[in-house]
């Protein structure tokens, strides 16, 4: 038979159908009798917190296959991820605990069930700063992501996303180059009866090593993964940070991956009503869908002809050259299909918005 047989329970909950104790059963025959040696009174449940059906399971000890728990026969189980993997979302909340309770943390790990599962997310939540992190462990479509990120940044200072296997998609992961420059992913190695998360940030250019929960902190900016710096959190223009109920301000405007940004209205106006010709094009008039780095260097585009417009000749034809690139890469970035998303085209087009984006700054500056 190829590869392990999946239908195999090989997670299980300790001491009650309602506990969070996740553990992974030794596979081994001689590690599991160490085992039930070690913790003789050991109840295992299929956990509701595992999408489990609640009844009490035993482990199966073999000698020619995998250990595994099995349930009572004719039980009868819905219970849709039954392998290693499928306590992790357990896992990650207890450690999370510790990891705060150990930095003098005030938060919480709360399980998200986004409708296959209690493992589909878990939130982190810092109180007094309001700080999130989501660790994303369901796949999400670019616009179940946008969505979330919505809510998620609704009352939040800041958040940080954290991919799991499998669970980012493509486009998603060229939105966060452009806007972060990096995306910070995570997975698990098994330890004995637990499994353990490693962090790290990937970017178009290489990785971060994987560290453990411990070498990551909480900062004012979010999570902090060693050795990644993170780029200027958001594009937007600035824009006053809502106020909190009690007066204060957070420390910084939040931010949404994928939120709709808020551009200042009106900017792309006062460009047109200084009477300069109607740009060539896709940038200054991107569609209902385009995404926030479409917008942000069509509002980039539209600051600098503002300020260009009674520059000297030779800076005004620099601000023209701009205008004519962005309109251009706008429509290379709208003509991108799903398969340049899989296949690591779009990043690279997102990767020459950012230089432009970059370079209209840079311009602007000059001028401004
Ligand atoms: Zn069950």
């Amino acid at each position: 038979m190829a590869g392990p047989d999946r239908r195999l329970v090989q997670t299980a909950v300790i001491g009650s159908a309602a506990s969070g104790l996740g553990i992974v059963l030794p596979q081994e025959a001689d590690e599991l009798r160490r085992l039930r040696r070690r913790h003789p009174t050991y109840t295992y449940w299929c956990g509701t917190q595992l999408g489990g059906c609640g009844s009490k399971l035993s482990d199966r000890l073999c000698a020619d296959k995998v250990c595994h728990f099995a349930h009572a026969p004719n039980a009868s189980c819905r219970r849709r991820a039954n392998g290693v993997n499928s306590a992790d979302h357990l896992f990650i909340k207890q450690g999370l605990a510790r990891w705060a309770r150990g930095s003098g943390v005030d938060a919480r790990a709360v399980l998200r069930d986004l409708g296959s599962g209690p493992g589909d997310a878990v939130d982190f939540r810092v109180r007094g700063s309001r700080q999130r992190v989501r660790f994303q462990f369901r796949r999400l479509t670019h616009p179940e992501w946008c969505s979330a990120g919505e809510e998620l940044e609704r009352d939040a200072a800041s958040l940080d996303w954290v991919f799991g296997p499998g669970s980012v998609h493509p486009e998603t992961v060229a939105e966060m180059y452009g806007r972060f420059g990096h995306v910070l992913r995570f997975r698990f190695g098994t330890e004995g009866v637990t499994r353990r998360i490693r962090i790290r940030a990937e970017e178009a250019s290489g990785s971060t090593d994987w560290v453990p929960l411990d070498a990551c902190a909480m900062t004012p900016e979010g999570l902090r993964v060693p050795g990644a710096e993170r780029r200027r959190r958001t594009s937007r223009p600035a824009v006053a940070p809502p106020t909190a109920p009690d007066g204060t301000a957070p420390a910084r405007a939040p931010v949404a991956p994928g939120a709709q940004a808020s551009l200042a209205p009106g900017r792309g106006s006062s460009a047109d009503a200084s009477g300069r010709r109607p740009a060539a094009g896709a940038a200054r008039r991107p569609g209902p869908g385009a995404g926030p780095l479409v917008r942000k260097v069509q509002r980039l585009v539209a600051e600098l002809n503002v300020l260009a417009a009674p520059a000297e000749a030779g800076l005004r034809t620099k601000a023209e050259r701009l205008d004519s690139e962005a309109a251009a890469w706008a429509v290379r970035y709208g003509r991108l299909t799903s398969a340049d998303f899989w296949s690591g085209r779009a990043t690279k087009v997102a990767a020459q918005g950012e230089s432009l984006a970059g370079r209209l700054e840079k311009l602007a500056q000059d001028l401004g």
